[in-house]
């Protein structure tokens, strides 16, 4: 008898973890346009998210240099992975741009996709052998990633990924786009880029990762404050 009980139990779990996945997937895949930007699954040995979009610690610290160009905020997703890891295109679309003005060096790359957003791919290891109007599928491979100009690939090497509009003026949050995981992309590392600035003036204010502003390129620095926490 209580064997039965347990196993009727058993099933009515797995049946309610089974509706709440399907129910979870499908949600997101009408509400998140895109993928992310690599094939293999997230770990140490692989990539995981290094910083996040925003006001993030590291933001915050080099908000009048690194970051004075996007209101002081982090204007991508930072993935940190070994230099050479191949990068895939987050949907389909059509390169617009191979190391245009648009910064994340040595070497970056800009698709256009049908529903209006861009995606750009910084500090990608090599000048991608693309042409412009070449047109892409989700998940094609567009790119390797690299380490930002002044650093090596023994030094933090990472992808840099952005979600701007069709003027390339405006970055969005990528959480928002890329059908994800989040919560557990960060491995539980807390890296100062995975982390958020306390505002004293607004304690309430850009906490985590879901709730960063939108940013204007060439737009007054929005985080230039006095008390904060910075854990
Ligand atoms: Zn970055």
């Amino acid at each position: 008898m209580r064997n039965r009980v347990f196993k009727r139990a058993a099933i009515l779990a797995s049946l309610v973890s089974w509706a709440f996945f399907l129910a979870s997937t499908s949600s997101a895949q009408g509400a998140r346009p895109f993928g992310l930007p690599f094939a293999e699954p997230p770990g140490l040995s692989t990539w995981f998210v290094s910083q996040w979009y925003g006001n993030s610690v590291t933001a915050y610290w080099n908000q009048r240099v690194l970051y004075a160009g996007g209101q002081g905020l982090h204007f991508g997703i930072d993935f940190a992975a070994r230099c050479g890891t191949v990068v895939r295109a987050i949907g389909e679309g059509v390169v617009v741009a191979i190391d245009g003005p648009y910064g994340a060096g040595p070497h970056n790359l800009v698709l256009a996709h049908p529903n209006g957003y861009r995606s750009l791919y910084g500090h990608l290891l090599e000048r991608p052998p693309l042409e412009i109007g070449q047109r892409f599928d989700r998940g094609d491979p567009v790119g390797l990633v690299g380490a930002p100009v002044g650093s090596t690939c023994d030094q933090a090497p990472h992808l840099h990924l952005e979600i701007r509009d069709v003027t390339m003026r405006r970055a969005y949050n990528p959480v928002h786009l890329i059908e994800a995981d989040w919560r557990g992309l960060t491995l539980g590392l807390s890296l100062p880029g995975q982390r958020f600035v306390l505002w004293y003036g607004d304690p309430t204010l850009w906490r985590t990762p879901w709730d960063q502003p939108e940013i204007d390129f060439g737009g007054v620095a929005r985080n230039a404050w006095q008390d904060v926490w910075a854990p």
